[in-house]
């Protein structure tokens, strides 16, 4: 009993030592009061989310085998701390049972379940870890770049606890002590295998393997505070404190000292104009660090990663975990003096930029920075609610806003976006070129629109300027004015969202713009607003709040939503048959609530005769349109699903929304097509990165359709 309380002592210790210093470095970090309101102001939500996402393992059961493993071994260890509170009881009393419950057989084989439980996900782990070993695959493991040695060191631990725990629990049954007469069937089998020992063996072997199983454990939780299954505790905090519905929304608004920006009245030399060192994230920010599992989901289905680029969603993380750590004497140090005593490394790394080349020994490289497509996917996959998209974009912001620092097409980008309102900067007269070619008249909004008008067709910067996006525009308006609906268009007063400014860093212009919209919108004050593009419909529907009490947000598509539900986008063709109903393909989970939306057609839309045009699942389609980008076979997907429309029915141009995201997929398939015609090339398409490889995609490599 002596060694077992001491045991116990020592490791409380240093995991509370551990866990105090990590409370310090967090409330080092920016104050975030708007995470702590909105928890407690929806404890409801937050109750369920807990339930869903900790207890339910919602975003771990994504991942099938891996999901279950997991789901397994965390469950069987909420389950064991049953057998743990036995084992410090043991150290008591030998016969030690749980008051009330501690003779109920149900309880003993619930235990001995779980216990088997967690072995089987352990050696699915093993299995997993095997298959997927980072040495061996590269980049192609999700598991590169993580502490593997760390995890196989813990996988070795759990195992000591389930071992020792069936056999003290055998030796017990053998020297009669075991509290559970029958449903404890593991132990029962473990304690025939030792019954040929004697009672006296079992004896000596009950008090070793007793220590053992409490020894396992102490080692067990102080090892926890200092790596990276640390998750176990603070995942249900972060995922607490993340933003809700989850942090795909829109960007939330610079912050300094935790009040929101004002750009009148900010002062760059004492407000904190984005991430520009470590101690500019938010407690929050830091907590996302330390809560980091390294399971690599995030990078396995990260588009830049797979793509050959060197941004890994998990390695910023991680990056910014190490240094956060590294520099935290530094953090906490009370003063200039004790600073100056800390030695020469910490002081290095604290002097050590944010962001910067290898040369000036930055902790991001900016070709990762600027890597990113804001795509969304990390956040999406991420099971323990980190909020990637916030912190690097919250790195652009301060690279763009002070260090005037960002590469050479964004610069372009934004001088056009800033003089001629579009980010190609062909100017507000061309907006209206597409209306045209036309055998309809569009009606124009000047000033307050008509009060006939139902709808206020928001065209976007790509669907009026852009060739191929245009047909889509053209398609969707002749689609309205067939249906009967009563529409119009801002045409030349219509400006650019922002969204480009902003998701590049540019705060300060997204905010001109976005205030242009809104006083144009207030102006023409229209009953709906529908949008074909998708980053334009999130804009106006939750990114600009000021505007939603005056824009009730619509579906995407015309025919998705209500109109489709009245019958009004009923689109009948020429000959007399019903057309497809069509649904938009967006680009990924960053236009997620859209995504959903576009999925359901509403009651209405769904009547005899009319087919619903198949939309794929969010994350399919990351992997069927950006993965297709990995080796360029976009072009067969795009074929597959202008095959799948095109039957009796369809009506054309459905399958053209967002192909701005496919122009380069199209030059390489054109350069692919000269290079067959020449005889050169590999007709499956080249690729660009060891990572290559469409995940689970026909034709796709075997070795790389597993998701472990
Ligand atoms: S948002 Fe997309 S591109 Fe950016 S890090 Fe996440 S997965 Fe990669
Ligand atoms: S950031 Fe999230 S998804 Fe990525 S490795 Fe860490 S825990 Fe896994």
């Amino acid at each position: 009993m002596t060694v077992g309380l001491v045991l116990t002592a020592f490791a409380f210790a240093i995991a509370g030592r551990r866990l105090w210093w990590l409370n310090r470095l967090a409330m080092s970090g920016q104050p975030a009061p708007e995470r702590i309101a909105a928890a407690r102001e929806n404890v409801g939500r937050d109750v369920a989310t807990e339930a869903t996402e900790v207890l339910g393992q919602r975003k771990l059961l994504k991942w099938t085998v891996p999901g279950v493993a997991h789901a397994l071994t965390f469950w069987g260890f909420t389950v064991l701390l049953l057998t743990i509170i036995e084992s410090y009881g043991a150290l008591f009393s030998r016969r030690f049972a749980i008051p009330g419950i501690g003779h109920w057989a149900f309880i003993g084989f619930i235990e001995d379940l779980f216990a088997v439980a967690v072995l089987a996900g352990l050696i699915t782990f093993a299995v997993i870890r095997l298959r997927s070993d980072p040495h061996r695959e590269g980049r192609g493991s999700r598991f590169f770049g993580s502490h593997t040695g760390a995890a196989w060191l813990v996988l070795g631990m759990i195992l000591l606890v389930i071992v020792t725990l069936l056999l003290y629990r055998g030796a017990q049954i053998n020297t009669g002590v075991f509290p559970y007469a029958h449903g404890a069937f593991a132990s029962q089998i473990v304690g025939h295998w030792m019954a040929p020992l004697g009672s006296g063996v079992n004896s000596v072997l009950e008090v070793v393997f007793l220590l053992g199983q409490v020894a396992v454990v102490l080692v067990f939780l102080a090892f926890l505070v200092y790596s990276k299954h640390l998750h176990i505790f603070l995942a249900p905090v972060n995922v607490l404190f993340s933003r809700r519905p989850n942090a795909l929304g829109p960007l939330e608004p610079m912050r300094s000292n935790g009040k929101v920006l004002d750009f009148e009245e900010a002062d760059p030399d004492t407000d904190v104009f984005g991430l520009g060192k470590i101690e500019d994230f938010t407690w929050k920010g830091l907590l996302d660090m330390a809560t980091c599992t390294e399971c690599g989901r995030c990078q396995s289905q990260c588009p830049a990663w797979a793509t050959g680029k060197p941004l890994s969603p998990k390695q910023v993380i991680l990056d910014l975990r190490d240094h956060a750590f590294a520099k935290a004497p530094y953090l906490l140090a009370s003063s200039d003096e004790e600073r100056e005593k800390l030695p020469d490394a910490v002081k290095a790394e604290a002097g050590r930029p944010l962001v910067g080349s290898a040369e000036v020994h930055g902790v991001i490289d900016p070709d990762v920075l600027w890597s990113c497509t804001n795509c969304g996917a990390c956040v999406e996959e991420c099971p323990v609610d980190i909020e990637h998209i916030d912190h690097i974009d919250g790195m652009r912001r301060h690279q763009v806003l002070i260090e005037s620092a960002f590469p050479v097409e964004a610069a372009r980008m934004l001088k056009n976006l800033e003089n001629k309102g579009d980010p190609w900067g062909m100017g507000a007269a061309r907006r209206a070129e597409w209306m045209t070619e036309l055998d309809f008249e569009v009606p124009v909004v000047d000033g307050k629109i008509d009060p006939d008008v139902e709808y206020l067709f928001w065209v976007g910067c790509a669907g009026a300027l852009e060739d191929r996006a245009r047909k889509t525009t053209k398609a969707i308006a002749s689609l309205l004015h067939t249906a009967g609906v009563k529409f119009a268009v801002l045409g030349p007063a219509e400006t650019c969202t922002g969204d480009p400014a902003r998701r590049i860093g540019n705060e300060f212009l997204f905010s001109m713009l976005a205030q242009q919209n809104i006083e144009t919108l207030n102006e023409a004050a229209p009953k709906t607003i529908v949008a074909s593009c998708p980053h334009c419909f999130k804009h106006h529907r939750e990114r600009v709040p000021a505007a939603r009490r005056e824009l009730r947000g619509d579906s995407p598509h015309p025919a998705a939503g209500p109109a489709g539900g009245r019958g009004k986008a009923q689109a009948r063709r020429a000959g007399g048959g019903e057309a497809d109903l069509s649904r938009p393909v967006l680009p990924g989970p960053a236009q997620q609530g859209v995504h959903a939306a576009a999925r359901d057609p509403g009651g209405g839309a769904r009547r005899a005769g009319h087919r619903d045009a198949p939309v794929q699942g969010t994350r399919l389609l990351l992997r069927r349109w950006r993965r297709a980008d990995v080796d360029g076979r976009a072009h067969r997907q795009a074929d597959q699903h202008r095959a799948h429309r095109g039957g009796p029915g369809a009506v054309p141009g459905h399958d053209l929304h967002c192909l701005p995201v496919l122009p380069g997929d199209a030059r390489r398939r054109g350069q692919r097509e000269e290079e067959l015609r020449r005889g050169e090339g590999d007709p499956r398409g080249r690729r660009r990165g060891p990572a290559a490889g469409p995940v689970g995609e026909p034709g796709g490599e075997p070795g790389r359709r597993r998701r472990h």
